[in-house]
């Protein structure tokens, strides 16, 4: 992190190793604190740093391949609010944030139809691991909450 390396990514394994090494000393110092610090460090990851690509399902049923960090990040703006509809989607909600200037797909124009190239949709592993870390967040957030309470 920090100085950009020419759109350098490092490998993925340098991340899991300072999880590792943070799991580790968590389970050799009983440290339940920083067992919770290493899950909300990866749910972190997987949500803004993880090197992936953006995998924004197009209609014709190919994924986009440009590279971006974070699961919940895509390459560019229609494909971010593709994947932010999908994200609320796959928590069964309706996304509150959309725009309703933007462009309607479904209008019947004649002439200049704005077709949306893309259609909402996640891989199934990004479904499965956003999930994963959302809920790892949210037990994060209860065990520091619990901690606070009773230290
Ligand atoms: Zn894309």
């Amino acid at each position: 992190m920090g100085r950009r390396r020419r759109r350098g990514r490092e490998p993925g394994y340098v991340w899991w190793i300072a999880f590792g090494a943070l799991v580790v000393a968590a389970v050799l110092l009983g440290a339940w604190r920083l067992a919770l610090i290493a899950l909300l460090a990866w749910c972190l990851y997987e949500f803004s740093l993880i090197p992936t690509v953006c995998r924004v399902m197009t209609r014709q049923g190919f994924a986009c391949h440009e590279h971006v960090r974070g699961r919940l990040y895509a390459c560019s703006s229609t494909h971010q609010q593709v994947k932010n509809d999908a994200l609320w989607r796959s928590a069964g909600l309706r996304n509150p944030f959309r725009r309703a200037s933007a462009p309607d797909p479904n209008r019947d124009t004649g002439v200049v139809v704005y077709s949306p190239a893309v259609r909402a949709r996640l891989a199934q592993s990004d479904r499965v691991i956003v999930t994963l870390a959302g809920a790892g967040s949210l037990v994060a957030i209860a065990g520091a909450i619990l901690g606070l309470v009773r230290p």
